[in-house]
């Protein structure tokens, strides 16, 4: 159901009002959690004026240690309905669990599923019952294959909506957290008629590398980026060392913008 073979034409998901997939080139940017009613308003608000597309924001945080900010669960949610209703931006947010699908399908104009569960096949089966689009980021150590035949398990539920997500795979460099595999984006785009999202955020891990690694993306073919942007990185409960600034969230705007205006 992934392959050019079954479908030639690039699909186009609509995750609320938000065409992604094809042109225009989408802006996915938040936190990556969220922490507090005044952090998650003043993220939305920047990167709504600065031109992002739809608004991301962790609420149940998937993290490497069971020591980390785990997220705000479902008062996340409830800050997330928020500030989608402020903005008017559209929200994806992640599901971990099963359990909380159903809390997490009505508040997320698009459901996320992580690195850490792109082979989790229950959840995914049940993301393609949740009756939303589906991120669906690229398993740290997934192959090409694999990342495709993960987005088989929620399309086979009947669920045409899903958007891939390249994030880094693990390699043997430790210079940034994993190593983004940007020939994958060209590959899966070859491969399959589903959008393409870089999030080379998490991928990096530095703030410094993710507008070069965005622009780079872009140049590639992938249909938009997703980044995570802080009022304050410094302070931020999750992943501080990779989230933009307000103004560095601008510039990689401008950046883009003149990028795309040239292709
Ligand atoms: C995220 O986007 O919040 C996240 C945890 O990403 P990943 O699953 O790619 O690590």
């Amino acid at each position: 159901l992934s392959s050019r073979a079954h479908r030639a034409q690039d699909t186009v998901v609509k995750v609320s009002d938000v065409s992604v997939g094809g042109d225009p080139f989408v802006v996915v940017a938040g936190p990556c959690a969220v922490e507090s009613r005044d952090q998650l308003a003043a993220t939305a608000r920047f990167v709504a004026l600065g031109g992002a597309a739809v608004l991301r924001g962790g609420s149940y945080k998937p993290r490497t240690s069971p020591y980390s900010f785990q997220g705000l669960g479902r008062e996340g949610l409830g800050l997330l309905a928020e500030q989608r209703a402020a903005t008017g931006l559209p929200v994806v947010t992640e599901v971990v669990d099963p359990a909380d699908l159903a809390h997490v399908a009505e508040v997320a104009d698009m459901v996320q599923i992580g690195t850490r569960n792109a082979q989790n096949y229950t959840l995914l089966r049940e993301a393609g019952r949740a009756g939303k689009p589906v991120l669906l980021k690229r398993g740290m150590a997934s192959t090409v294959e694999e990342w495709l035949l993960a987005a088989e398990y929620v399309l086979a539920e009947g669920n045409p909506d899903v958007v891939l997500c390249e994030r880094g795979i693990r390699s043997f460099e430790p210079s940034t957290r994993f190593t983004l595999d940007l020939s994958a984006v060209v590959v899966a785009k070859r491969l399959s008629h589903l959008p393409v999202l870089v999030d080379p955020s998490h991928a990096a891990g530095q703030a410094e590398l993710v507008r070069p690694l965005a622009l780079a993306a872009a140049a590639v073919g992938a249909d938009g980026v997703m980044v995570d942007v802080h009022p304050e990185p410094s302070t931020a409960l999750c992943d501080a060392g990779q989230a933009l600034t307000p103004a560095g969230f601008d510039e990689l705007v401008t950046a883009l913008d003149s990028l795309l205006a040239g292709m």
